[in-house]
């Protein structure tokens, strides 16, 4: 397939369709940049998660997990620079009623006219940018005059830096380690969202590595390489893939030295995570504004210091994008058009689909034995509704790697066909051997063929 195959108006009809991702409170119209995740995206959702999770605490033994507060005690923001500096530069126009990023005009359409961009028509009437700060505000307590204003947190991260002695006090680790946690944050974003791209609450991916100072470049390489290639494991082209470092002019206030990991969307190479050296920014202010010491003594040497962070962030709603972007693919077979995800089988919702060719004849009681048998190891669906040509291309838009057909053949000699999603070859295999031969090819080295291309 040919890579401008993928639009995004084509991903985002097929989420819709196989209820994977849809517009949040649709039945009112919607609300901005909010998406629900329906059954089939929450389990790739979670596969994503997992994945992280895999590759932070199960492959490796130096970085523990957290789950902190998402309203955190508000001088938290004070310190961390948020209260001062998360912020957009707004402009509006007095004409149209509309709110525009001053830094976004170029790509932004003006309310009136279309074709045309903010400013560019006689009748706009802009304002001077001003400064917007991101965060969402509530109050704690019964009296909103009377009560605390606190901030939904917009990421994960400081929750990470307010533990770290707690943290360190338990978890027998020294710098280097790190401390990982997944959660929602939540950002009062403007520009119109591209999908799930630039939601107003998303989840984040985060960790906090904490190193002596003098490694902290070294470990900074270390991470980038590291996440790279975990989107690489993901089944991502690499070609698709790449990392940009940062201009000096684009860095925040907290870091010496950022690089993303770039995603070539739909919409063009696009952020997917930062990979920040934070150097000593956060521990640093909260230790100035709690009055805590966040430092590490080293016993055997008796230094004591303030660890450097390196940070990789990254998002699970621009993950699932891009890994779903990337796995779109359509083809001709005998003349029909067929729509399919080639998502690497540990990110597929669904590993294995049963389907009896007829509702008759006792294949739906075996389909149904064979289900059970399969649905303790792997996330299998039993399906016997419809044309066994329907049931087949809906399995290939959620992405199945495998559906296994039971018919009549079946029932004689207790053989079952194994479809293969992306090559479409089609194996006779015994009932009692299914567990195993499922098993084993989901857990192989999988290589679908757009990675063959590549
Ligand atoms: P952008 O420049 O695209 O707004 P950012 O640089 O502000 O992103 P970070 O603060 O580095 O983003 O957040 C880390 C990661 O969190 C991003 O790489 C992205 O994957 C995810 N993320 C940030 N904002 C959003 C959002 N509004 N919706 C979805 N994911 C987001």
């Amino acid at each position: 397939m040919a890579a401008d195959a993928v639009t995004m108006d084509k991903i985002v009809a097929l989420c819709k369709r196989r209820g994977l991702i849809f517009p949040a409170s649709e039945i009112y119209g919607g609300i901005a940049n909010t998406y629900d995740y329906g059954h089939y995206g929450v389990l790739l959702k979670r596969n994503v998660i997992d994945a992280w999770w895999q590759a932070m605490i199960g492959d490796r033994t130096d970085i523990v997990a957290l789950d902190s507060a998402i309203i955190q005690h508000p001088r938290t923001w004070e310190a961390s620079g948020h209260l001062a500096g998360f912020t957009d530069p707004l402009i509006d126009c007095k004409t149209c009623g509309q709110r525009f990023r001053a830094d976004h005009l170029g790509e932004l359409q003006c309310g009136r006219k279309p074709s045309k961009h903010p400013g560019e028509t006689p009748e706009c009437d802009l304002t001077e940018a001003r400064e917007f700060n991101l965060m969402f505000e509530t109050t704690i307590g019964p009296v909103k005059e009377a009560g605390a204003t606190v901030y939904l947190r917009p990421e994960t991260a400081q929750g990470i830096f307010l533990d770290f002695k707690t943290v360190l006090g338990f978890a027998r680790k020294k710098p280097p380690f790190g401390i990982a946690q997944v959660g929602k944050s939540f950002r009062n974003e403007i520009t119109p969202g591209n999908f799930v791209f630039r939601t107003l609450e998303f989840e984040q991916m985060e960790m906090e590595f904490f190193v002596p100072p003098d490694e902290a470049q070294q470990w900074h390489e270390h991470w980038l390489a590291e996440r790279l290639d975990w989107y690489v494991r993901l089944g991502i082209r690499p070609d698709h893939l790449k990392l940009r470092p940062h201009d000096a002019d684009e860095l925040s206030h907290y870091s010496s030295a950022t690089s993303d990991v770039e995603y070539l969307y739909p919409i063009g190479w696009s952020e997917l995570e930062g990979i920040a050296n934070r150097g000593d920014f956060d521990l640093t202010q909260h230790a100035q504004h709690s009055g805590e010491k966040l430092e590490y003594f080293d016993t055997a040497s008796g230094q004591r210091y303030v660890p450097h962070v390196i940070e990789p962030a990254a998002g699970v709603g621009r993950t699932v994008l891009a890994v779903l972007c990337d796995a779109y693919d359509e083809e001709e077979v005998a003349g029909e058009q067929r729509t399919l995800l080639r998502l690497h089988p540990r990110l597929a919702p669904i590993k294995v689909a049963v389907l009896p060719l007829v509702r008759k004849d006792g294949q739906p009681e075996l389909a149904q034995e064979v289900f059970q048998a399969l649905r303790g190891q792997l996330q299998a669906e039993y399906d016997e509704g419809g044309s066994i040509g329907k049931r087949y291309r809906r399995q290939d838009e959620i992405g199945t790697p495998f559906c296994v057909t039971i018919d009549h053949q079946s029932l004689e000699d207790r053989t079952v066909t194994v479809r293969e999603r992306d090559s479409l070859a089609q194996e006779r295999v015994a009932v009692d051997e299914l567990p195993a031969v499922l098993g084993g090819r989901l857990v192989a080295p999988w290589q679908t063929p757009k990675l063959a291309e590549a």
